[in-house]
């Protein structure tokens, strides 16, 4: 029996574990105790982890859409079609017709080598990956207020915290072993306040919970500034030696009375002023955010808010605060890292920014693009629009992951090319025209960065099931246009490294241990628990006041609810691994939409009833799950069911700045089913 050490493939926690491989199959998870995320955890996701590997559903061929239908090729085949549809549209409508979506499942390196195959290849910036749909906001908001747009402290903290505010986030089971750390810091006496329309477990373990409407989050955050610095409980020491533009922001909140905002939030202004007090006045103090702070189109501003409230108590910027933004998918900070972004190389150096951009075109010997490329958001409407002729994507299931499918369907039909590298079909692969089988996290070598920005080591346990990785999928076609790009995932970590100043002192060699946290700017630099520690990376940190704006949709006579999304403990996303878990979908085999029992009462609606849950753009037929823990006016759903896709529903409206779809909020009308 042979034992690899890897890393979790699904939430961005990065846990690690071993895989145990006997005759070249998988048999079995096993907890790493010396991994310093996990410590020995994992939750039932990670348990299971190697069983969607060697699914039979496993695509193993690449396949070929002939008349409609899909024919298996050989791979010399299906890479020679692809390269050669690829250079026929580059060459007609020129490089900008073109674009890439990388995935967050893959490594760090295959997705610098994607980055790298859409702008020294196919001469296009255009390149995106989910993030888009999850945590560009953060990317953006932290970034204007601190120059640094990930996670300002450790995992490790979190245990010795005074008080943790949790807003938009359900840790428990969206990202489980921290939110064992937040039960631990419990355990050791820490206060925690829940911030949520539903009232999730941790509610049941803290001081404060606030059960504020969806969409109501900058209201809630400026009414608690207002009561600190009306109370005198701001840190003014810190905002006058470490921040700017306290006096606007404060022009600002002064309209924010915990009363006046009562009637947005939903919340009691008592609660609010003993929440705001224990947070400002608590020594240790930090805030946990997730999706529900970003998926609005005000994400940046709610994420600004909540850079604005760490500020004015100065929280951040030292051991034992700061703000954890909860990244979702396994390795979304590190394809955001690697530069699979627009406007970005790896490290965030601005394509627009002259002197990064020649020292990466010195380094790839090819003249690269200046002007930023479309975002996700972007590339749908101009596919619509006939813009965009062809898209490359990899391993990400748009149809089912992106708010309101039928657009999203419309656009990747209106295509002249689509190929997907999945390593199963989902509803988007079946809308392609080439389908390249890619490699699973088990058979490949390779870095993920997890939420924390620690770079982690992935590890190859078995031969990848249809012959090739992800990275060597693209370097071969990236060879057959004339372009010699190279796979070899440690070769390219270290090319990384050298063209990327914060990651500069990142190896192979150097994560074998229990990996690196960035920035990691020499060979011989620890990494850094801790960011913005006595400066921030922008100077001084920013406050930019935030005014509250409504959700693009708000109830009204024909869609009397809010809608809002997000995820179980037993499944993942999509649920296209999680879903071929028989013991997770056992515990969890179907979609269902959560009601406020008096709501349900009202309209004659009982537990487990088949109900329609409809809004503007589609309705779907579920089971109830009726509930005194969820907001009166409120409905909820998981989107992990294909079957029953709850993002039908959901609205594409996106936030202007950074363009991420409004997931956490839509009107909505349930009614009971007939069927
Ligand atoms: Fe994997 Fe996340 Fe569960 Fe850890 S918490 S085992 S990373 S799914």
């Amino acid at each position: 029996m042979k034992r690899v050490l890897t890393t979790c493939p699904y939430c961005g926690v990065g846990c690690g574990f071993y895989l145990d491989v006997r005759d070249g199959r998988i048999v079995g998870v096993i907890p790493s105790k010396s991994n310093s995320v996990s410590k020995g955890n994992l939750c039932v996701k990670g348990w299971h982890a190697h069983e969607p590997v060697q699914h039979p559903d496993r695509l193993k061929k690449p396949l070929i859409k002939e008349n409609g239908k899909f024919l298996e090729v050989s791979w010399e085949r299906a890479l020679d079609y692809t390269a050669k549809r690829l250079k026929e549209i580059k060459d007609k409508y020129g490089p900008d017709s073109l674009a890439v979506c990388t995935s967050a499942r893959c490594t760090n390196e295959e997705n610098f080598v994607m980055m790298k195959f859409a702008r020294a290849v196919l001469g296009t910036n255009n390149v995106d990956h989910c993030a888009r749909t999850c945590h560009v906001p953060t990317v953006s908001g932290l970034n204007q207020s601190f120059g640094s747009g990930a996670s300002t402290n450790s995992y490790d903290e979190l245990p010795q915290m005074d008080c943790i505010l949790i807003i938009g986030s359900n840790p428990t089971e969206a990202h489980p072993i921290v939110g064992w750390r937040v039960r631990t810091a419990i355990d050791n006496g820490a206060q925690v306040i829940v911030c949520d329309p539903r009232k999730i477990l941790l509610a049941e373990s803290a001081r404060f919970y606030i059960q504020h409407y969806p969409g109501s989050d900058i209201a809630l955050i400026n009414a608690m500034i207002n009561y600190i610095v009306a109370n005198n409980l701001h840190d003014k020491e810190f905002i006058h030696a470490r921040t700017e533009g306290f006096n606007e922001l404060w022009e600002m909140v002064k309209d924010y009375t915990p009363e006046s905002v009562k009637d947005i939030t939903g919340v009691e202004p008592e609660l609010l002023k003993q929440a705001a007090k224990l947070y400002a006045t608590s020594k240790k103090s930090c805030i946990m955010y997730s999706l529900g702070i970003t998926e609005h189109t005000v994400g940046t501003d709610n994420v600004i808010s909540m850079a604005n409230l760490a500020m004015i108590t100065g929280h951040v910027g030292k051991e034992f605060s700061g703000v954890y933004p909860m990244r979702g998918q396994n390795n979304v900070q590190g394809s955001c890292d690697m530069g699979a972004l627009p406007n970005v190389y790896s490290g965030y150096q601005p394509v627009t920014d002259e002197q990064a951009r020649k020292r990466f075109e010195t380094a790839w010997a090819v003249r690269l693009p200046s002007k930023p490329g479309l975002t996700l958001t972007d590339m749908m409407a101009k596919a619509i629009e006939g813009v965009l002729k062809c898209f490359y994507i990899i391993g990400e299931d748009q149809v089912r992951t992106d708010p309101n499918t039928h657009m999203i369907e419309k656009a990747l039909k209106s295509l002249e090319f689509l190929v997907i590298q999945e390593i199963f079909l989902s509803e988007t692969a079946k809308l392609a025209d080439v389908i390249l089988p890619g490699a699973s996290f088990a058979e490949k070598d390779g870095t993920f960065t997890c939420a924390e920005r620690r770079f982690q080591r992935v590890r190859k346990a078995i031969e990848p099931i249809a012959g090739k990785t992800d990275g060597e999928i693209i370097c071969e076609l990236s060879n057959r246009l004339g372009y010699q790009m190279e796979p070899d995932p440690k070769k390219v970590c270290d090319e990384m490294a050298s063209l990327t100043p914060i990651y500069a002192g990142v190896s192979f060699e150097r994560l074998e241990e229990n990996g690196l946290q960035w920035p990691v700017p020499a060979k011989n630099h620890p990494g850094t628990p801790v960011v913005h520690l006595g400066k921030f990376k922008r100077g001084l940190g920013k406050f930019i006041p935030v005014r509250h704006r409504p959700p693009a949709e708000v109830p009204d006579r024909e869609y009397p609810f809010i809608l809002s999304t997000g995820r179980t403990l037993f499944h993942y996303n999509t649920g296209t691994m999680t879903r071929r878990v028989t013991n997770l979908l056992r515990e969890f085999p179907r979609n269902f939409v959560q009601i406020n029992s008096a709501d349900a009462e009202n309209l004659g609606i009982k537990r487990r009833q088949k109900v329609r849950v409809k809004t503007r753009r589609g309705e779907l037929t579920v089971e109830a799950e009726v509930t005194e823990k969820i907001k009166k006016g409120v409905l909820w759903m998981p989107f992990h069911f294909s079957d029953e896709p709850t993002n039908v529903l959901t609205n594409s409206a996106f936030d202007p700045v950074c363009k991420i779809g409004e997931y956490k909020a839509c009107a909505a009308s349930i009614s009971k089913s007939n069927l």
